[in-house]
Formats: C-alpha cells, structure tokens, sequence
C-alpha cells in the first residue's frame, strides 16, 4: 500500500504554493480535452488535505463544459495547480495537478486511465 505523505509544491513561478498530504494511489491518465491539451495529471483530495499557502491573490479561475470543476490557474505563468469540485455524492473535492508537487517524477508515477472524453 502506498505511503501517505505531506507534499509541498507549487506553480511554475513560484508565487502559487501549497502543501498537501496523499499516497499518490489515483493519478489520472485521462483524454478529456483539457488533460490532452494542458498534459493534466491531477490526484483528488479532500479539502482537509489541501492547503492554500500562497498566491491565493494571483488565482485565475477557468470554468469550461458544465462549469462544475473550477480550475485555478496562476494568473502570471498560467500553470493550473489544482481544481476545486464536487464528488458525485456532493462532497467537495479538490484535484490537484501532481506535476505541481514538488520534485516529482511523473515517470515513476502509476496513473489511472480516464475515459473523460466519453462522459
Ligand atoms: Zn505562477
């Protein structure tokens, strides 16, 4: 069973910083268009293992398809660092885009398929 750890992590230019604690176990490897199209890998999480650190002053949110996942980009690099949604149960949620952890190796990553385009 993987580790639960606490990870830092951020956007390109620095001034969007989190920390978040997961096992990494679910990473998506999904088709939708924005995956494809940003190279999206994201891990859901729930709030309470989420934290703001900084840059929530430079967040720009990007709201596309049924408008139900809000997407926070850095206004400045434009990296998307996380999501904020609703699980199917109506749980709040937040995704987080694993490439903004820091030092991680997507390589050594087990990714789940998503079939996002087809829902
Ligand atoms: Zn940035």
């Amino acid at each position: 069973m993987p580790d639960v750890r606490t990870f830092t992590g951020g956007c390109h230019c620095g001034q969007v910083r989190f920390e978040c604690t997961t096992d990494l176990a679910m990473v998506t490897a999904c088709n939708c268009s924005i995956c494809t199209k940003k190279g999206l890998h994201f891990t859901f999480l729930a709030p309470t293992s989420f934290q703001l650190r900084a840059g929530g002053d430079v967040l720009k949110e990007y709201l596309f398809n049924q408008r139900a996942i809000k997407h926070q980009l850095c206004a400045d690099c434009g990296v998307a660092v996380f999501a904020r949604g609703k699980r199917p149960d109506g749980a709040e949620v937040v995704a987080l885009n694993v490439s903004c952890i820091d030092g991680i190796e997507l390589s050594k990553l087990v990714m789940t398929p998503v079939d996002g385009r087809n829902r």
